[in-house]
């Protein structure tokens, strides 16, 4: 049985304050739900103040990104083992936005993944086809490899510390959501790779988050999915008003 993990991606949005006062209403919310993981992923300099905020809570922090390498010259980075340092126990990898804007390669984001691991993070690696991709019948292709590269060189062992989350391109900040069965079809397809390229064990116990416009009033049906086991969530995890009934479908509905 698969623990339901919702996360909230609060990208580029907020301030020092604004941050401080969603992670206590967070914390206020759901600070003491134990049967869903649930964390939040606020800009790299608040971690620490929202780590703080939600201290004593089971609600954990976690990096929208992390450098590859551990210390030296490579300005305006930071390490996994800074981020936790700061109180972090996730890291987002390889989400659609550092692929996309900031042209990070499949290559790169599987060196952060083992760095992560080493570091004791834990990464949530993000996948998905952008809506040309998804009209050109590539869906599969696409997804398949960026699991395949993201995956690369992990071990067996190490697979419970790793979480992949769909989230297809064009579904997300746009308001257009994958139906459930287009998700659950993508998510399927996720668990039977990784089943191929790590075992059936390890495939049975990763938890696949699905991300792109998730709300209150989708989850429940995406969640209902047999291999749909919580979501990332962007635009409706910035209020603790949009973001705890999410987490309150997860508690009943999630991986169906
Ligand atoms: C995201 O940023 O990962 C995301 C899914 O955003 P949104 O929920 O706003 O689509």
């Amino acid at each position: 049985m698969r623990k339901a993990f919702v996360a909230g991606n609060w990208k580029m949005n907020l301030d020092l304050s604004g941050s401080v006062a969603l992670a206590s209403s967070i914390k206020d919310e759901l600070g003491s739900v134990s049967d869903v993981t649930v964390a939040v992923c606020p800009p790299s300099v608040y971690l620490k103040a929202v780590a703080d905020a939600l201290a004593g809570s089971a609600v954990a922090v976690g990096a929208q990104n992390m450098y590859v390498e551990l210390k030296g010259a490579f300005t305006g980075e930071i390490s996994g083992e800074m981020l936790l340092d700061v109180g972090c126990t996730y890291a987002i990898l390889g989400h659609s936005e550092r692929r996309h804007v900031l042209g990070e390669p499949d290559e790169l984001i599987d060196a952060k993944v083992l760095r992560a691991l080493d570091c004791g993070l834990r990464p949530i690696l993000c996948v998905g086809e952008t809506l040309d991709q998804r009209q050109a019948g590539q869906t599969g292709e696409v997804v398949t490899g960026q699991v395949r590269a993201g995956l690369a060189g992990v071990s067996v062992d190490r697979m419970a510390m790793l979480t992949v989350a769909y989230e297809p391109v064009w579904a997300i900040g746009t308001g257009l959501t994958a139906t459930p069965e287009q998700a659950q079809e993508v998510h399927g397809m996720i668990r039977a790779l990784v089943g191929e390229l790590c075992g059936n064990e390890a495939a049975g116990a990763l938890v696949i988050q699905y991300g792109g416009s998730v709300k209150a009033d989708n989850a429940s049906d995406l969640m209902a999915m047999p291999d749909i086991d919580g979501a990332l969530v962007g635009g409706a995890a910035l209020k603790a008003e949009t973001f705890a009934p999410i987490v309150q479908a997860c508690r009943t509905t999630a991986g169906g």
